[in-house]
């Protein structure tokens, strides 16, 4: 039986080791997906299944307003990681989540509803991160709330003029995801910051898919050398066990109104993510993926394609033929798995351990399906 929400693949997963998935008969995929960014440090890392497996042997799961350890030392851990002042952080347990909690928090905080976002955004699906979602095909017959502005991503003045005393909000990915694989322009999130400034907004950034060193820095609003408000993480913190974070700014926690979750912070997923970052650190993957990530880029560049474009290991790869094409193709013929970002973009997220040999596979394999 399958689902009926989700479309689902003909390639059955049954386990995973660093860059590569397994399926039952033995098949090896090189995963340049990574499920949505959810293994930043590869599949099953030792260093993660083994601190899941003793937690989970001492406790599985204890409401958030029983202090534990665990959730104590992810709390400093996050705070010591946020930019700037962003050491407050709400724990749930997904990307959705913590863009709501990021809007019902900037609202209380401001006491405004407007909110900013881009056009080719996207946020999450529940209905609150889904207003300021931009495709139509994800919003239609959804009564999505109406209180979002969208703007063309990366034409400063156009956000410039969005941006008034009644804006509670400007919500930002710094390198768009799902919507193409598109960079902020130079000098764009540094504009979003000044708009919110001289109108008392806040400037949320959705690092969900940018954030934990993938685009070379651990946030990629570090490239840009700008501090948000907010902060929103989730995919792959805890290594796909289902987590997400609010990195909030002092002015924001003080009055961010009533929020909750059964889940939030719940051991387990703790556990994973301070192991994951753990790894992210010791083992320098945010250098690692600026320079393979550039490599990579190197190996694109003479491909017969409209684009090549990204960060780090958020690669973009613009097909003429579309990417519903090239993603079979790749998957079936050469064992490489990665995602479409929109129809024409064949996107690339892999784990930030993969090599150069790994990225080198994947351009002769993309060279050879187009
Ligand atoms: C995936 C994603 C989300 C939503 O995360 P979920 O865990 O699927 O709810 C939000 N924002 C960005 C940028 C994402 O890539």
């Amino acid at each position: 039986m399958s689902g009926f929400v989700f479309g689902e693949k003909p390639i059955g997963i049954e386990s995973g080791e660093g860059v590569h998935l397994y399926g039952e008969d033995g098949t090896e995929y090189l995963d340049f997906g990574a499920s949505y960014a959810c293994a930043p440090v590869g599949h099953c890392h030792p260093d993660v299944v083994s601190a899941v497996e003793e937690q989970a042997s001492d406790l599985l799961f204890v409401q958030g307003s029983y202090p534990t350890e665990t959730r104590a030392a992810l709390y400093d851990r996050l705070a010591g990681l946020a930019p700037g002042d962003c050491s407050n952080v709400w724990l749930c347990n997904s990307g959705t989540e913590a863009n709501e909690a990021a809007l019902k928090f900037a609202r209380h905080a401001t006491g405004r509803e407007k909110v900013v976002a881009a056009k080719r955004a996207f946020h999450g699906r529940t209905l609150g991160a889904l207003a300021a979602t931009w495709k139509p095909k994800y919003r239609e017959g959804f009564a999505v709330p109406e209180n979002v502005e969208f703007v063309d991503y990366g034409d400063s003045e156009a956000l410039a003029e969005a941006v008034d005393e009644e804006t509670a909000a400007v919500l930002l990915e710094p390198v768009q995801g799902e919507g193409g694989v598109n960079p902020a322009p130079e000098g764009y999130l540094a504009a979003a910051r000044e708009a919110c400034d001289d109108a008392g907004a806040a400037l949320v950034f959705d690092e969900i898919q940018t954030g934990l060193g993938r685009t070379g820095s651990l946030w990629a609003c570090e490239n840009a050398g700008v501090e948000p408000d907010v902060l929103t993480v989730a995919k792959g913190l805890a290594s796909g066990l289902p987590i997400g974070a609010t990195l909030c700014a002092g002015w924001i926690a003080e009055d961010a109104g009533n929020h909750g979750s059964t889940f939030s912070g719940g051991p387990v997923p703790c556990a994973a993510a301070l192991a994951t970052l753990d790894v992210i650190e010791d083992e320098g993957l945010a250098g690692h993926a600026s320079e393979v990530g550039a490599h990579f880029q190197s190996e694109l560049a003479d491909l017969p394609v409209r684009d090549v474009r990204g960060e780090g290991l958020l690669v973009g790869v613009e097909v003429k033929r579309g990417a519903n094409r090239a993603l079979p193709s790749l998957a079936m013929e050469h064992g490489i798995l990665a995602l479409p970002a929109g129809r024409t973009v064949v996107r690339f997220l892999p784990p930030l351990t993969v090599s150069e040999g790994d990225v080198e596979t994947v351009a002769s394999a993309l060279e050879a399906v187009l």
